[in-house]
């Protein structure tokens, strides 16, 4: 038998059964192996006889006796049967139509047992149980097994994930098989030896026995987490081999002078937070070294990113490229500088492209530094010939030309500035908006043909925990915006039950009297089927839209917004609204994605509680934009005191990231952002609360990756990773 061999060489197992296996993705031994339970039974959950009842999923453990097959009198079904006893009673035990079961028992068999209790008071039976032999009880069965917890932990089963078609009982047994072939004897360990003696991991013949047949809760633990390992070292490693790729291309590299910056930065209509000086220094420390910068800055809506990013484009769009590349071209009116490194920014959308060019006309319109706009729907340039204070409208042609004879050195757009129509003379720098929705392959794309590689920053506000960003973000350094600008108003954030609904309503009218505009944000869409509608008590958008037309806010003026509607439909509300010529914008959780109407001052969540708490402050953020005194209501008719406790820390938390962290702490960390992109599964998602193991996982797959940078010397994790680099970026 091996582990490359399929099931079916070794297995009966007929169509059903193996495309139940495929959904799976268990296909060969080696993928049974690793198809790991989800998780344990455990002994405490054992139940003395005495006590069953109809209709209870039984685990008992005691004798067998009495075993005897025979015919039903009618249907002649065969029926095996006996009975097992535990010492505080006995019952029947039957199966129907498996009498061949009963024949590999034997009278007086120590056995744990496991299934349904069926039949009818004074006559019940468990049915066609589940049957393991042991070598002994693991307890005294006279006492009263609730009276011994003492050993109980010893003895746990593992459960999987089933499917239609195959069951848990199913990969129990047939592991348990390769288990006795000796399929573990000559398994090779991807993990090299030193690493699995540092941090105390199991090797994996070790590991594979523990996590499928534990004999006690610690080994299963033990093995769990060296899969976690495991797992999270392959994707480190990929992510170490990418940025191992990437620094070793030619960047430009430039110095930055103090005075100069300072020339750019003074005109600010603020100073800098520490946090802002530091990312800047950071980033500045990157240009002036030998490989292509590829840094994260992470901060929260609000925290000053533009500014870093908009210093950083100053820095490169102020510096040369090195002696002997040419410049060549007409200028165009008011294009003083020629020739300079450029730099490419790119937003996740148009509106926010759009936005982006607006600050950016604000940070550069004293300087003679043009700045062009791509999207979709058209081209602009500032400053225009006729009006130096005014952005014009440009072709695509024109201002593909400029671009690409270096004339215009800061190009902002979306997705668009990634065709290949769009070439660049010395793109010296990517900045990236709302990383998590592009790739770090972007940078890739937008320097085409260019010789050298440009610096990337990439610029993030989704709050995930730290754990998490070192595993997704793995290939990036990480800058932390942690400091808020002074003399913010903070958001007020009150969380909403039931009684306070009318006193919230009051308030946002009044808001909407005096001009503001307000976002009412709804976990659901439409409502399928309307009487679930009052089972689940979930509000949908179109449904409380209308609710609240009709009976709140019966003269404002409402848009709608969601992810089903096509993307002109979705960006004409949101121009509709940023226009005021909306009041309320009902919508899911689509907003949250960096939409700035500083007007737009309240946001009402409804249904908080089906929210993260990162996400709850994702959403928040969108009204902390403007001058005005900004609330978010967090309605939640929630009864559990854990959820309002959870909702509470929305109002004690000093930042998205510490929200991320109460996140992986109370929910689960199949939930959090980032989860999906990660690539983890269930079990790696458990390493993610620990970042011990992360940072582990994170420094050996970089010592790796240092030592054996093609890794020829490590033929399996190569084919792991390359296996994982395909799916990750399939994404
Ligand atoms: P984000 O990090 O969400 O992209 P922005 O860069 O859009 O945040 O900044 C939000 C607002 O804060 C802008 O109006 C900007 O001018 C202002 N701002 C940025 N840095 C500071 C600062 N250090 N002090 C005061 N206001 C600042
Ligand atoms: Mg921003």
């Amino acid at each position: 038998m091996n582990l490359t061999d399929l099931l079916t060489q070794h297995f009966r197992v007929d169509t059903i059964h193996q495309k139940a296996l495929a959904r799976l993705g268990v296909l060969t031994i080696g993928d049974l192996l690793h198809h790991l339970p989800q998780r344990y039974e455990d002994i405490s959950t054992i139940q003395s006889v005495q006590g069953l009842v109809k209709g209870q999923d039984a685990i008992v453990f005691g004798k067998i006796g009495g075993l005897k097959t025979r015919k039903a009198w009618k249907s002649r079904v065969p029926i095996a049967e006996g009975w097992i006893e535990d010492g505080s009673a006995r019952i029947k035990i039957m199966w129907f139509n498996q009498p061949y079961l009963a024949k590999m028992l034997t009278d007086g068999m120590y056995v744990k047992l496991a299934g349904k209790v069926t039949g009818s008071e004074g006559k019940l039976y468990i049915a066609n149980p589940e049957i393991e032999k042991l070598e002994s009880l693991p307890i005294d069965r006279h006492d009263s097994i609730f009276n011994n917890t003492e050993n109980l932990d010893e003895t746990i089963y593992p459960v999987y994930k089933e499917t239609k078609g195959v069951t848990s009982k199913w990969f129990y047994h047939t592991v348990l098989k390769c288990f006795e072939q000796g399929i573990l004897e000559d398994i090779v360990d991807p993990i090299p030896e030193e690493i699995l003696t540092r941090y105390h991991l199991p090797t994996l013949a070790t590991a594979l026995q523990w996590i499928h047949t534990p004999k006690k809760a610690d080994h299963a633990k033990s093995a769990r987490k060296r899969f976690a390992f495991e797992e999270v070292f392959y994707i480190q490693t990929t992510k170490a081999l990418e940025r191992a790729k990437i620094s070793a291309a030619t960047s430009y590299q430039f110095k930055t002078e103090a005075p100069h910056i300072k020339k750019f930065t003074e005109r600010f209509p603020f100073s800098l937070t520490s946090a802002q000086k530091k990312s800047i220094a950071a980033i500045f420390g990157d240009f002036n070294g030998t490989h292509p910068m590829s840094r994260l800055l992470e901060g929260d809506v609000g925290s000053g990113k533009t500014a870093v990013a908009a210093t950083a484009a100053y820095a490169t769009v102020t510096s040369r490229p090195p002696e002997g590349s040419s410049v060549s071209g007409k200028l165009s009116k008011g294009a003083l500088e020629f020739g300079n490194l450029q730099v490419g920014y790119m937003a996740p959308t148009e509106i926010l492209a759009k936005q982006h060019f607006e600050s950016f006309i604000e940070y550069f319109q004293h300087l003679p530094i043009q700045i062009g706009l791509i999207t979709g729907s058209g081209c602009m340039k500032f400053p225009s010939k006729s009006n130096p204070t005014k952005p014009t409208k440009i072709s695509k042609a024109q201002l593909l030309k400029w671009v690409k004879n270096g004339e215009v050195p800061i190009v902002i757009g979306t997705h668009a500035l990634m065709y290949k129509s769009v070439e660049f003379k010395h793109l010296a720098l990517v900045i990236i908006d709302e990383q998590h929705r592009f790739g770090t392959n972007q940078r890739k794309a937008l320097a085409k043909k260019d010789a050298r590689m440009p610096h990337l920053l990439s610029m993030t506000a989704t709050p995930i925990p730290r754990t998490l960003a070192l595993t997704v973000y793995g290939d990036l350094d990480i800058t932390l915006l942690d400091e808020m600008p002074k003399g913010r108003k903070p958001i007020i954030t009150k969380i909403i039950t039931k009684d306070k609904q009318e006193e919230m309503y009051a308030h946002v009218r009044s808001e909407l009297e005096s001009g503001r505009q307000a976002y009412v944000i709804c976990p659901r869409i439409a409502e399928p089927d309307p009487e679930k509608e009052t089972a689940l008590n979930v509000k949908s958008v179109i449904e409380e839209a209308k609710r609240l037309k009709e009976k709140v806010f019966k003269d404002k003026r409402f848009g709608i917004l969601h992810s089903k509607m096509k993307p002109a439909e979705k960006e004409k509300i949101m121009h509709d609204f940023s226009l005021h010529t909306i009041d309320i914008l009902v919508a899911t959780s689509v907003v949250e994605v960096g939409v700035n109407v500083p007007n737009a001052t309240n946001i009402i969540i409804e249904g908080a509680e089906r929210f993260g708490l990162a996400q709850l402050h994702q959403l928040r953020g969108r009204v902390i934009r403007g001058t005005h005194q900004s609330y978010c209501f967090v309605v939640s008719d929630s009864k559990s005191e854990k959820t309002r406790d959870r909702l509470k820390a929305l109002t004690t938390a000093k930042n998205g990231f510490e929200l991320a962290e109460h996140d992986l702490t109370f929910r689960g960390s199949g939930e959090l952002y980032g989860a999906k992109q990660s690539g983890l599964t269930d079990l790696g998602m458990e390493a993610i609360k620990n970042i011990k193991m992360v940072e582990a996982a994170r420094t050996e797959a970089q010592l790796l990756v240092k030592n054996d940078p093609n890794l020829d010397k490590h033929p399996i994790i190569y084919q792991k990773v390359s296996k994982l680099m395909t799916t990750l970026h399939m994404e």
